[in-house]
């Protein structure tokens, strides 16, 4: 199966029409390099599954990257790039998500998801800096738990989350004050609040302080279950941002009636719902959503099934509860590489997650046969907005050149500790919450 940079490539080549009707893509500016976005008058995401979301007005910019690296071809990004990084060796760390192009993550020391990657910076103290080829939230939990003389960078400010940017601290403590108004903070007579802040790794750094102010929790899509069952011990109910399908999802698996996982619209006097209902629920659930993870659908499965009998389709807890019902499994990216790592036999896996993770695992594993549900090409439009031209440009910044003095540490991201230390608790706590 081809890559999707390869795909993308075929897309643009006028004589490869044939392949192009067979490949689609869901936008034809993913043939453009990231920084034809950036610099626009307003933030917004770029071309890919996010593009149609809108993105806050505080949304980190990358302003334009010079003209030598917009221009340089691929053979002298990778020759500029590998020199950086042998120049750096044991001082540098670079960081790959799973959702990450190929080009990219070639470079990469380490690829995971985003709480492996940020413990890997962890293990590696040597390290002066660690780029984080991933977004923003990521980087950000990286600079939180490495060593404080550790500088982490994000080659391209603009690799924000949509999902994360659904949930701000402000709409965040509105709807608190609001729950606090009807639940009251007292705890019941078994001492368990009212109701405990939960939030999805994948959200800002100022979230996960608010919820550690308020005695709650991170979790990640490998242990939301366990961070759940911790927090129904402490607390009567639980609000869980930013992702509604992962808190469904999951708290259904554990047998919570939908009826009492209410949704909270932050546009709408009290996020859109009664006193009753809320006073009823069990988990009240953020309108936050991830726009890659949106687009699975029944249909898309049944597809696959009629296509392919007997296959397996493994999906995303981020994906619809339908689209999650419908499949065979769910689980966290690192749940899908073990189920496909795991496979004996020669299998047909239909998986549900971003389109760069599925093209890698079909070439790791070219004795399964392994697809995307969704037909169309459509990347994480963040994941997009990193490419060798910004990784070239901030190593070289700090690396030096024949032109460049070096030591320059360009796009760092730096949690102050008034925030990080708060953040801390609510991650070790998920930490401890391990079964
Ligand atoms: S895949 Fe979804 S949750 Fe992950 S970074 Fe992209 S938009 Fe955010």
């Amino acid at each position: 199966m081809a890559s999707i940079s390869s795909t993308i490539e075929l897309l643009s080549r006028p004589e490869a029409e044939a392949a192009a009707a067979q490949v689609r893509s869901c936008s034809p500016d993913l043939v453009k390099a990231p920084w034809n976005f950036d610099g626009g008058s307003l933030p917004a995401y770029g071309p890919g599954a996010s593009m149609a979301d809108t993105a806050p007005a505080a949304t980190p910019r990358q302003g334009q990257i010079p003209e030598e690296y917009r221009l340089a071809s691929d053979e002298e990004l990778d020759a500029r790039i590998l020199a950086a990084k042998e120049k750096l060796g044991e001082k540098l760390v670079i960081l790959g998500h799973f959702y990450q192009r190929d080009e990219v993550v070639k470079y990469a020391d380490f690829v995971g998801d985003s709480f492996q990657l940020a413990q890997a910076a962890k293990e590696k103290p040597e390290a002066e800096v660690i780029v984080f080829c991933g977004v923003h939230f990521m980087a950000e939990t990286a600079d939180m738990l490495s060593g404080g003389d550790q500088a982490v960078i994000l080659p391209n400010l603009a690799a924000g989350c949509s999902m994360a940017d659904m949930a701000d601290s402000d709409s965040v403590q509105a709807c608190w004050d609001q729950l606090a108004g009807i639940f009251g903070t007292e705890p019941d007579a078994d001492g368990r609040i009212p109701v405990m802040p939960v939030t999805y790794m994948n959200c800002s750094a100022a979230l996960k302080a608010f919820v550690g102010e308020h005695g709650g929790i991170v979790c990640t899509s490998s242990n939301a279950a366990t961070v759940l069952e911790w927090a129904f011990q402490r607390a009567q109910r639980v609000l869980f941002f930013p992702d509604q399908h992962l808190g469904r999802n999951t708290a259904k698996a554990m047998g919570v009636p939908l009826e009492q996982m209410p949704m909270w619209n932050p546009r709408k006097p009290l996020g859109g719902n009664d006193g009753q209902s809320l006073l009823d629920s069990k988990v009240i659930l953020w309108h936050g959503f991830c726009s890659v993870h949106k687009r699975f659908t029944v249909d898309q499965i049944e597809q696959a099934r009629a296509e392919y009998p007997g296959v397996r389709v493994i999906v995303h807890p981020e994906c619809p509860m339908p689209v999650v019902d419908a499949a065979d499994e769910s689980g966290s990216t690192d749940y899908i590489r073990k189920a496909i790592a795991a496979a004996e036999e020669p299998t047909v896996f239909a998986v549900g997650t971003e389109i760069n993770m599925v093209n890698r695992l079909a070439a790791e594993y070219p004795q399964h046969t392994i697809f995307c549900l969704d037909p169309v090409v459509c990347p994480c439009s963040t994941m997009y907005r990193i490419h060798p031209g910004y990784l070239a440009w901030v190593l070289e910044a700090y690396a030096g050149t024949a032109t460049l003095p070096g030591g320059e540490i360009l796009n760092r991201i730096s949690v102050p500790e008034s925030v990080a230390v708060p953040a801390r608790v609510a991650l070790e706590r998920m930490l401890a919450a391990r079964p």
